[in-house]
C-alpha cells in the first residue's frame, strides 16, 4: 500500500463563502494562527470532516500552530467572523478542497498542493483513495483524511522539497505510519514545526489571535446554540 502526495505547480480558481469555524477557543500567545477555507466537493459529510479537522488541528497544535477551519458551502454567500471563504493570503489564509477523485495523477494519490516559488495557498484532497486506505488498514477515514489535510497544509507552509524520511511529511505512508496516525503519533518534526512558524509574521498571528480570544469571551458571556462544532 502506498500513498502518493506529489506537490504540483499550478493555480486554482476559487468561489464561495463561509459560515462558521470550529468554535472560538483561546490561542496560546505565541502560536501563529492559520485560517483554512474547506470545500467539501466530495460530500464527505459533516461528521467525518469535523473529526478530520480536529485531527489536523491537533497535529498543528503540537507544532504550536492554531488552525481555524472555515466551512464553505457550495453556494454560500455569507461572510463569517473570521473572514470569507474566498479570502486567501499566504500564509494566514489557505484553501483545502476535498474532491471525490484526482484527475491526471495516480489513483492512489490522496492529496496534492499547488505551489509556485515555494509558496502556495491551495491544496486538494481526494476522498476515494482515502476510503480504499480505510478498507485496507481499518484506520478510521477521518483519521486518514485529517492527517492528509495536515500533510498538504504542511507542504504549503514548508515550501518546496518538504517531504521527509519520517513522520507526517513522508511522501509515502506505509501501514505503520497509519497505525501511528491512529495513535496520534504521526506528527511534524521539531524542525518542520519551527520552519512553518517562521513563515508567519507577528501581525499575521497577533491580530487574529486577539480576535479569537475576544470571540471566546463573547461566547462565554452569551453561549450560542447547542453543541457548536461537534
Ligand atoms: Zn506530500
Amino acid at each position: 500500500m502506498k500513498i502518493w502526495m506529489p506537490v504540483q505547480f499550478v493555480g486554482l480558481g476559487m468561489g464561495l463563502l463561509l459560515p462558521i469555524t470550529n468554535g472560538a477557543q483561546a490561542v496560546p500567545e505565541a502560536s501563529p494562527v492559520v485560517r483554512v477555507s474547506v470545500f467539501d466537493d466530495a460530500k464527505v459529510g459533516t461528521r467525518v470532516l469535523r473529526e478530520a479537522e480536529r485531527e489536523a488541528g491537533r497535529v498543528f497544535r503540537r507544532a504550536n500552530i492554531e488552525v481555524i477551519w472555515i466551512q464553505c458551502p457550495q453556494d454560500g454567500t455569507e461572510r463569517g467572523p473570521f473572514g470569507s471563504c474566498t479570502e486567501v493570503s499566504y500564509p494566514a489564509h489557505l484553501h483545502l478542497r476535498i474532491a471525490a477523485r484526482s484527475h491526471g495523477v495516480k489513483q492512489s494519490t490522496v492529496g496534492m498542493s499547488f505551489q509556485s516559488d515555494g509558496r502556495g495557498c491551495y491544496a486538494d484532497l481526494f476522498h476515494e483513495p482515502i476510503v480504499v486506505l480505510q478498507e485496507e488498514s481499518h484506520v478510521d477515514a477521518a483519521i486518514i483524511l485529517g492527517h492528509a489535510m495536515a500533510h498538504e497544509l504542511g507542504h504549503l507552509l514548508l515550501g518546496t522539497n518538504s517531504h521527509s524520511r519520517d513522520g507526517l511529511m513522508r511522501a509515502h505512508w506505509e501501514p505503520g505510519d497509519l497505525a501511528q496516525a491512529s495513535r496520534g503519533r504521526l506528527l511534524f518534526s521539531a524542525e518542520e514545526s519551527t520552519r512553518m512558524r517562521s513563515r508567519f509574521t507577528r501581525d499575521d498571528s497577533e491580530q487574529l489571535a486577539a480576535f479569537v480570544e475576544k470571540q471566546a469571551g463573547a461566547q462565554q458571556a452569551a453561549p450560542l446554540e447547542g453543541a457548536k462544532g461537534n
